[in-house]
């Protein structure tokens, strides 16, 4: 009999459920996408509801799958979009309004009210003081919905990330849990003393009624209730999506570096037992924790990557699909002199400009789909780059980077990244690291695996590309790049 665990991967444009076997192998999987909200410019919402139905469809279909293929399935891995923010109501399970979204900006007048308090909550932190993250948004809600401050006042609210939402939900409110990782994006979550702090409560007016209990990574998170799915399975592993990136790619010791590449990139570099503080604007965050011990994590985000891929198909329209992009980016040589700043949504670490916006230079009569399409796959590359540069002047020098998401199916793209961070990329067999990572968490509460070193052993690379560029090419290349970030930047100011 093959065991196996159910991992639900609650992402931010789809709900995936995949069952993995012990050796990491996906056996079956099933996916939902869902509506996204635009009430207002710059608001993101979800509806919990239908994030919740889409779980219960994909998990019951995988766990017939399941059972069909003979798979005993042992209990339950969650990994979710992080920081997005629910408040409900204790007594009937029901959202008092639809999930507030990472990318939601409807909070930044209060965050520029809290400037003075900055410096203090990146020290407790890690974080910047910013809307991206849960609590203003948890404010904005108790502020905004009648009466919910003083229900919240009178504990009978509770707050959760979607994790700690789908936890509530499967266990029918027994378990009010998150863990540290989705703790630590909260900007409420001290990530040195790894519990709630009572000043960031205060400063961002949130009761710590609504507060869930914090647990490790791999726990005890509550058992599904009967009759929620067709089993009752304990919940026994958690952990944001991008840190399950990072334990899905084995990126268990310190120096090991994982970046993501979907719809943006997320890069992760594990710092050990101890939390760095940036000088470069990135962000420092609790990797994993495992019986009591956090292991933490520096953070670069860049917010568009597989976006601008997207952008050349659907905005410009210059190719038919994703994996055009390659064909095209290939005809071309590295002097082709065009260069992308894709600034879409702003400029993410290390500049944090979110009124920047994109840029295209070095244009002539004979620019073609080609250029955009290879200057948007480089200009990922390049800021990727930033991004080392960054956890360099930090004092961390990465020597590999373990890579994923949608965007590394495309060979140019690795090669090009190899070429331009001069490390070795390494590409796994199993792209889906964000769902593996729940499983293996799950796989080690319940005893699958004795510890991270037998699940090191499971870690498969599909293939390594190696730097293999002229440095002279480069240096011109990153030259480039670098005077179009600046006009980039320049631009910005002048446009207010
Ligand atoms: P997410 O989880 O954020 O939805 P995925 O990891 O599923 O993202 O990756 C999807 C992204 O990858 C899309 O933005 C798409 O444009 C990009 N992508 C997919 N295939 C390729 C390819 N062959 N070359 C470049 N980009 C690609």
């Amino acid at each position: 009999m093959t065991q196996g665990i159910l991992s639900i991967d609650q992402g931010t444009t789809s709900t995936r459920a995949i069952v993995f076997d012990k050796q990491g192998k996906a056996l079956c999987s099933a996916q939902q996408e869902f509506t996204q909200y635009f009430p207002k410019n710059g608001w993101v919402e979800h509806d919990p509801e239908e994030i919740w139905q889409s779980t219960l469809t994909v998990c019951h279909s995988v766990l017939d799958q399941a059972q069909a293929l003979g798979v005993t399935v042992e209990g339950i891995g969650i990994t979710n979009q992080r920081e997005t923010t629910l408040v409900w109501d204790r007594a009937t399970g029901k959202p008092i309004y639809n999930a507030i979204v990472w990318q939601d900006r409807r909070t930044a007048a209060m965050c520029a009210d809290l400037a003075a308090k900055g410096e203090q909550i990146t020290a407790k932190t890690g974080l910047l003081l910013d809307p991206y993250f849960s609590a203003t948004k948890i404010a904005w809600i108790l502020d905004h919905v009648p009466n919910a401050r003083s229900q919240a006042e009178q504990g009978e609210l509770a707050f959760g990330t979607i994790d700690s939402f789908l936890i509530w939900r499967l266990t029918q409110g027994q378990a009010h849990v998150t863990d540290t990782t989705n703790a630590s994006r909260t900007n409420l979550f001290n990530i040195h003393t790894m519990a709630w702090d009572d000043s960031l409560c205060a400063w961002f007016n949130v009761p710590s009624s609504v507060l869930p209990r914090v647990l490790d990574c791999a726990a005890d998170f509550g058992t599904s209730a009967p009759g929620v799915l067709p089993l009752s399975l304990p919940i026994a592993g958690v952990a944001g999506d991008q840190q399950a990136a990072l334990v899905g790619q084995c990126g268990f010791n310190k120096g090991a570096l994982k970046s993501t590449y979907g719809t943006g990139c997320f890069a992760l570099l594990n710092t050990g037992t101890e939390p760095l503080a940036s000088t470069s604007k990135l962000l420092t965050t609790v990797g994993y924790s495992l019986n009591g011990q956090a292991y933490y994590a520096l953070e670069g985000s860049i917010f568009t990557a597989g976006a601008n891929v997207q952008w050349l198909r659907d905005g410009i329209q210059v190719i038919d699909n994703a994996k055009a992009s390659q064909v095209l980016a290939e005809s071309l040589d590295y002097d082709h002199g065009v260069v992308l700043v894709p600034a879409f949504a702003g400029l993410g670490a290390p500049h944090w400009k979110p009124n920047a916006r994109a840029a295209i230079y070095g244009m002539t009569r004979d620019t073609s789909n080609a250029h955009f399409a290879r200057a948007a796959l480089e200009a990922v590359c390049y800021q990727t780059n930033d991004l080392l540069h960054a956890m360099a002047q930090d004092g961390v020098q990465s020597t590999s980077v373990l890579v994923d998401g949608g965007m590394v199916a495309n060979d140019w793209f690795c090669q090009f990244l190899a070429d331009i961070l001069q490390v070795d990329i390494q590409r796994p067999v199993n792209m889906e690291s964000t769902a593996l990572g729940a499983a293996f968490l799950a796989g080690l509460q319940l005893g699958l695996y004795a510890n991270v070193e037998e699940i090191s052993e499971l870690k498969a690379i599909e293939r390594v590309f190696t730097p293999s560029i002229d440095p002279h090419i480069r240096k011109a290349c990153l030259a480039r790049w670098q005077a179009a970030v600046q006009s980039t930047l320049l631009f910005a100011q002048a446009n207010g």
